[in-house]
């Protein structure tokens, strides 16, 4: 078992997990088996309660677990399928350290940081592992070195990388910002020597180090990064701004960081040679497209971009597959309430509304998409968008003014959305909706199956309200046809509108599975739609 390290010191938000994901996807692509582990040093039992601004989107795993947004980095660039025991939170551990100090398994011992905590830890890790066939993990670990939060983890890892023999079967990856300073483009390494002394502080010396920059870096600032933080200078590598996330790969490959790996872990020999011109042409396609669109985003958590990161990662997706660039125009979905819909959409080709909670914004998504039916604007609803999509026709086309769904009218007349049966008796927040993969089955020469084809599709969800199946008929004799359903067929999953160019929602979350080159069918149908739209 060989396990990879991946830190990060100076600042957060340096780009750890596109790296980590860089890294695993390079290992990949020459016959290496990976998988990844993410720890997050916050005490959450999972992501799954937190608001989109605290870390960003939600991330929905096939298993149901609701984790992180780096996993979907590690998901889209490794091309893999993770489970919930891939994000490990403070909260997990310390839950079942607490649980087992209950249950009396520790012996009349006092129960501490070292040993408990950092066992439980380690457990995990090597969990994770055994249950993965992959040849290398790679773990990253959230937060700075230096926070308080993560020391545990740092000496978790620094324990295991003894257990295991750190030799080849752990590396240590130290992600660090080099600033430059001044117009006169001196970098400055200080930060870099700082950082990698608090890492070696908590006993954890860097095989590499991977310089976050705006271009890169000269080879003097290597060879001093080299000499002062005791790492081969060929293990110094730059990672400077990168045109597209895409692209990260390719920058570490021409410095050889998977050469330099693959040697020191003793990874060989290899099953297959790299070949990257697929993921070349994928990158050139996002950074030169021959067309443009524009499609609007109309959300309630539009000030934060990562809250809808795999929105967006699938319209990049969707976007080279037709080589066509793709800008996202957010907009706050109460706006739809004081300004006029046209002026706020004028000049896109496609709207989309995405999943939400709670009824603010409410009121302006039905605008929004009200706004798309009757213009002939493609529109795609997910998840609450596709509720809004629903209340929104059983209002203006099957005339029940009052339809709205229970979660944000419980008093309604017409609930055409309603609590799901085995919801009814739960209370606690965390982990109780309906979650993860199901199967959809998809009707034959719907939009829907030229999509998806017609056996149906396996997408994941994330919600705790339905449609309504006592309005199905009106809503379909208005031409609102539910083309995908679950396989007891009393659950609607996708819906398509007669008589308009793109018209569609669906309750799961395409997004989760939309990867580089195969995009979610339901964004590229959005982007071909929206092509057309434009004239393209
Ligand atoms: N609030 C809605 C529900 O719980 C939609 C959830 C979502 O968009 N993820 O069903």
């Amino acid at each position: 078992m060989k396990f990879i390290f991946v830190s990060g010191g100076v600042i957060s938000g340096l780009g750890k997990g596109i790296t980590a994901s860089s890294i695993g996807f390079l290992l990949k692509s020459r016959g290496i088996r990976v998988t990844s582990i993410k720890v997050d040093p916050y005490l959450n039992i999972d992501a799954g309660t937190m608001n989109p601004y605290e870390h960003g989107e939600v991330y929905v795993l096939d298993d149901g677990g609701e984790v992180d947004l780096d996993l979907g980095n590690y998901e889209r660039f490794m091309d893999l399928n993770l489970g919930r025991d891939n994000n490990i939170t403070t909260g997990k551990v310390y839950r079942s350290v607490i649980e087992n100090e209950r249950k009396g398994s520790y012996l009349g011992k006092t129960v501490q940081i070292i040993p408990q905590i950092t066992d439980e830890i380690k457990s995990r890790m090597i969990q994770a592992a055994r249950n993965s066939d992959a040849d290398v993990v790679i773990v990253e670990l959230g937060g700075t070195v230096g926070d308080i939060e993560s020391m545990p983890f740092l000496e978790a890892v620094r324990q295991l990388g003894r257990d295991i023999g750190r030799n080849e079967n752990a590396l240590f990856i130290h992600c660090t910002l080099v600033p430059i300073m001044g117009t006169v483009g001196e970098e400055k390494t200080k930060p870099t020597q700082h950082s990698v002394k608090d890492l070696m502080n908590a006993g954890i010396r860097p095989d590499m180090i991977i310089c976050r920059c705006k271009s890169e870096i000269t080879d003097s600032a290597k060879r001093k990064i080299s000499m002062f933080c005791d790492v081969d200078e060929s293990a110094v590598i730059s990672c400077p701004d990168a045109r597209t996330i895409y692209e990260v790969p390719m920058i570490l490959e021409k410095q050889g960081v998977a050469d330099y790996i693959i040697k020191r872990m003793d990874l060989g020999p290899l099953t297959k040679k790299s070949d990257m011109s697929e993921w070349k042409g994928f990158v050139e396609r996002i950074v030169n497209p021959k067309g443009r669109v524009e499609i609007a985003l109309v959300g309630k958590y539009t000030a934060l971009a990562d809250s809808y990161l795999s929105h967006l990662e699938s319209f990049t997706h969707a976007g080279a597959k037709l080589n066509c660039g793709v800008k996202v125009r957010f907009i706050d979905s109460d706006r739809f309430l004081s300004e006029n819909p046209k002026d706020l959409l004028e000049g896109c080709d496609g709207v989309l509304v995405p999943g939400g909670f709670g009824t603010r914004g409410v009121e302006g998504k039905i605008a929004a998409a009200n706004y798309a039916r009757e213009n002939k604007i493609p529109f795609l609803g997910v998840c609450l968008g596709f509720q809004v999509a629903t209340i929104e026709i059983a209002r203006h086309v099957v005339g029940l003014n009052d339809a709205d769904s229970s979660e944000f009218n419980p008093d309604t007349a017409n609930p055409v959305i309603i609590l799901m049966p085995e919801q009814a008796d739960i209370s606690d927040m965390g982990g109780t909706m309906r979650l993860g993969s199901r199967h959809t089955v998809i009707a034959g020469g719907s939009k829907a199956a030229e999509l998806y084809g017609s056996d149906g599709c396996d997408e994941r969800h994330r919600h705790r309200y339905e449609v309504n199946i006592d309005y199905i008929d009106r809503l379909e004799a208005a031409g609102w046809h539910f083309t995908g359903r679950s396989e007891d067929g009393k659950r609607m999953e996708i819906a398509e509108l007669d008589g308009h160019p793109y018209f569609m929602a669906a309750q799961f979350h395409p997004e989760f599975k939309s990867r580089p080159l195969s995009p979610s069918p339901l964004h590229f149908g959005l982007v071909k739609a929206a092509m057309a739209h434009k004239g393209l």
